[in-house]
């Protein structure tokens, strides 16, 4: 169980294709996973996603642990009985979660104590509780409790990388079931020497998988890019590698181009939701004025459900008049977009024509202006920093 095995490569980058083996099914890398953060993907049933040709779904131990509590879910037959999906799930450990959307936190060597953003009681994870809940929660995947660190503060990075360190080992020795894989994760922000020291300890617990945390969170695209390019190298070549909370199209293609296997996001699904449609020319705001009485669909050419049947007038309706058919057919293109290129980035890895397939993209793909995206996400950070401070 949990063989990798890397099936091509390609010849002018990183780039790799492969076959994780899980006990729900062979992931083809590589991949994107939906992201089911209340062990829903928001707006679809399981069968829309086997349609899509989803492979692997995550959940978040966090939000089911607050509700519905993960011994029930466990009593429901785990995540793939409670929620109907038969295919691979992932779970996180929480920790993320807690420093993002907890009330409050207090962190020590040992654990963390929150308060839960439902209903402010008051809760604790430790690595040992935070595995004991994914055990309960059954996935097949499942990550070591992290710290993720304000990604420019060196001093927070350091402390907050030697209790990730100590928490990764006590993780693996409280693991009890060997049919989940348990990945270690990266941590040490935009700092080269803390994300090498980071991955040579946990090469040294020898985890099945190892994920990359702390990116997309406040740094910049190209401090992203060149924190990948000094971390994937020093991660082990035969085992799958995990960019977490990265999805948008072109940080897929640049972190596989980097030799990242598994990517999971938000992003097309809750864009989705606000009439955001990703497109091979970039991002459309369907609630434009433009798109009134546009009679074509989303995409011409495009194959999903949304874009074989209906124009972007009549989504535009749906958005505008507030029905919920609207976040269903947006999040069915957005994910088959996500998925196609996926498909498309394992079809050229395999032909050998990746970088020549990335550079067309690239140059077709209008961004989303990043000063804006970058004020953004500095603005989230600040509004996280203020809320330490209280
Ligand atoms: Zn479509």
């Amino acid at each position: 169980m949990f063989d990798f095995r890397i099936t091509a490569k390609d010849p002018h980058s990183s780039a790799r294709s492969g076959r994780f083996e899980t006990p729900h099914g062979i992931l083809e890398t590589p991949l994107f996973a939906p992201v089911g953060t209340r062990a829903t993907v928001k707006a679809l049933t399981p069968r829309d996603l086997y349609e899509l040709g989803a492979s692997l779904v995550l959940a978040n131990t966090y939000h089911l642990y607050l509700r519905p509590g993960t011994d029930l879910i466990q009593d429901a037959g785990g995540l793939h009985g409670f929620m109907g999906w038969s295919k691979p799930i992932l779970t996180d450990s929480g920790g993320f979660q807690v420093f993002s959307l907890a009330l409050m936190r207090k962190i020590d060597a040992d654990g963390v104590t929150f308060r839960s953003q439902i209903d402010g009681s008051l809760h604790r994870f430790t690595p040992e509780s935070a595995i004991a809940a994914q055990e309960a929660l059954g996935a097949d995947i499942i990550m070591c409790l992290d710290e993720c660190a304000e990604p420019l503060d060196r001093d927070y990075n350091e402390a907050a990388l030697a209790r990730t360190h100590a928490w990764a080992a006590r993780c693996k020795a409280a693991q009890r079931r060997a049919d989940q894989a348990l990945f270690g994760i990266v941590q040490g922000g935009i700092f080269p020497d803390l994300r090498k020291a980071s991955a040579s300890m946990l090469r040294g617990l020898d985890f099945p998988g190892y994920a990359i945390g702390g990116l997309s969170v406040g740094e910049t695209k190209d401090q992203m890019y060149a924190t990948l390019d000094v971390t994937v190298p020093e991660l082990p070549a035969f085992r799958p590698r995990y960019l977490m909370g990265v999805g948008a199209p072109e940080d897929i293609l640049e972190g596989v181009a980097r030799g990242v296997d598994l990517f999971d996001c938000v992003l097309p699904t809750r864009v989705a939701r606000n009439g955001g449609l990703l497109t091979g020319r970039g991002r459309m705001n369907l609630r434009n004025a433009q798109y009134a009485a546009d009679p074509l669909p989303i995409e011409p050419g495009c194959a999903c459900y949304a874009c074989q049947h209906f124009s972007r007038a009549y989504l535009r309706h749906l958005f505008k008049a507030g029905e919920i058919l609207g976040l269903h057919l947006a999040t069915i293109h957005n994910l088959h977009f996500e998925l196609q290129l996926m498909r498309e980035i394992r079809m050229h890895i395999s032909a050998g024509t990746f970088t020549a397939f990335k550079a067309q993209f690239l140059a077709e793909y209008r961004l989303p202006d990043q000063e804006s995206r970058h004020a953004q996400r500095a603005r989230y950070a600040q509004r996280l920093r203020e809320r330490d401070n209280r």
